[in-house]
């Protein structure tokens, strides 16, 4: 039988200290022992189930890790204070001064300026190839290439990572695959396709509010000891620890993650369609055209769909600006950066989320001045929306 995520998070069963059918928060930084000795093997990682201090671990964000991790088949997982530390974090705990990574040149901005302006100052040097390019990926491995990092979908641009065959050639070189779930999840389950360590900002869809920013980390028990390992872990030293509170909130909607990516999906989908039938230049993944269509077909936990991105190629910023004002005044949605919202958001990428990346590359990789992103929100009248959209155009 297929793995199925979201049935995997319904199965957990966590309760609340006094049998709440909400685990309990756990609003404490320390935390008492009875007895010295047993602090000392806490300190050493020899006490499961023994919480120390707050950075290090908290009940709270150990149920959500606990929900991710059985959410990606992983064995477990951390919780972050962002999705850029959940990045920041993983790859720096993989890679030493003198390492080598090679990374899809299509990422999140933030991503792609740490890649490119901050770790070559700590002698790790970087390769941007195009993922799907398997060629030129095999070609830019080299002896001391410790990570391929790839985007399942890619932002903005939506190409889709070829996760077995990306696996495949990291492990024939002992290097590790990491891969940012962040548009695709439950759709795309990364490490049951052969990927080690899968990251996410959970600020998207998993939480689905907008009301908070986080991360997380999804690994081996032998990652997640490693990252909070209080002499060398990046988790534990470099500090992003996620507010218990928050990890509360974001496990009780991890819980309806299903059925919002189904909705976010057909809603997409439905635009999508609609917008190539005009002739307007549309990507998304559920498209026949898109390059990569079969090869998400083949990837997908079918149920949830395609996902809720889309982009539109208006061709200039002016006219992008002009469309998306309008759009905000006919209600359309907001005109913000972040997705993942019930609410539609769009932006025009090039000019936002992936400013970091220099103009002259962002042409090299094919993404447009005037590509407008959409995240296309649970709307429950697809149909009106779309009449709005184009009244707009
Ligand atoms: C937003 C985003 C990030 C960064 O996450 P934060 O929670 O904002 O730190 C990383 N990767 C992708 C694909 C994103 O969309």
């Amino acid at each position: 039988m297929k793995f199925n995520p979201a049935q995997a998070i319904q199965d957990l069963q966590q309760f609340g200290e006094f049998g709440g059918v909400n685990p309990s928060i756990t609003d404490s930084s320390t935390y008492t022992f009875l007895e010295g000795e047993t602090m000392e093997d806490t300190f050493h990682g020899k006490m499961e189930g023994c919480f120390l201090y707050s950075r290090h671990w908290n009940p709270s964000n150990k149920y959500l890790a606990d929900a991710l991790s059985a959410m990606e088949n992983t064995g477990s997982a951390w919780v972050a204070a962002s999705g850029m530390a959940a990045i920041t974090c993983s790859l720096l705990q993989l890679c030493n001064s003198g390492d080598h990574i090679i990374t899809s040149i299509t990422t999140y901005g933030g991503t792609y300026a740490f890649l490119k302006n901050w770790l070559p100052k700590y002698n790790i040097e970087v390769s941007f190839v195009d993922i799907t390019n398997i060629e030129q990926v095999k070609n830019a491995m080299r002896p001391n290439t410790k990570v391929i990092y790839t985007e399942s979908v890619t932002n903005p641009l939506l190409q889709v990572s070829n996760i077995p065959v990306l696996s495949e050639i990291a492990h024939k070189a002992n290097a590790k695959l990491l891969v940012d779930n962040t548009f695709s999840p439950l759709i795309i389950s990364p490490a049951v396709l052969g990927a080690d360590i899968v990251v996410y900002s959970m600020t998207k869809f998993i939480n689905g509010k907008n009301d908070c920013v986080a991360g997380a980390i999804c690994g081996s028990n032998e990652f997640v000891d490693q990252l909070s390992n209080v002499n060398n872990g990046t988790a534990m030293l470099l500090g992003p620890v996620l507010d218990p509170m928050r990890s509360s909130s974001i496990l009780k909607n991890l819980n309806t993650l299903h059925i919002r990516m189904v909705q976010h999906s057909k809603n997409a989908k439905f635009l999508a369609e609609n917008f190539e039938k005009m002739g307007l230049k549309v990507k998304y993944p559920g498209l026949k055209k898109h390059p990569q269509h079969k090869l998400h077909c083949e990837l997908m936990n079918k149920k949830f769909g395609f996902g809720g991105i889309l982009s539109l190629d208006f061709e200039t910023e002016t006219k992008a600006n002009e469309i998306m004002q309008k759009m905000q005044n006919a209600g359309v949605g907001y005109l913000a950066v972040s997705l993942g919202y019930f609410k539609t958001l769009f932006s025009c990428s090039g000019h936002s989320t992936s400013s970091e990346v220099p103009l002259g590359i962002q042409k090299e990789m094919g993404l447009s001045e005037g590509l407008v992103r959409l995240s296309v929100g649970l709307d429950s009248n697809i149909e009106n929306t779309f009449q709005r959209i184009i009244s707009c155009l």
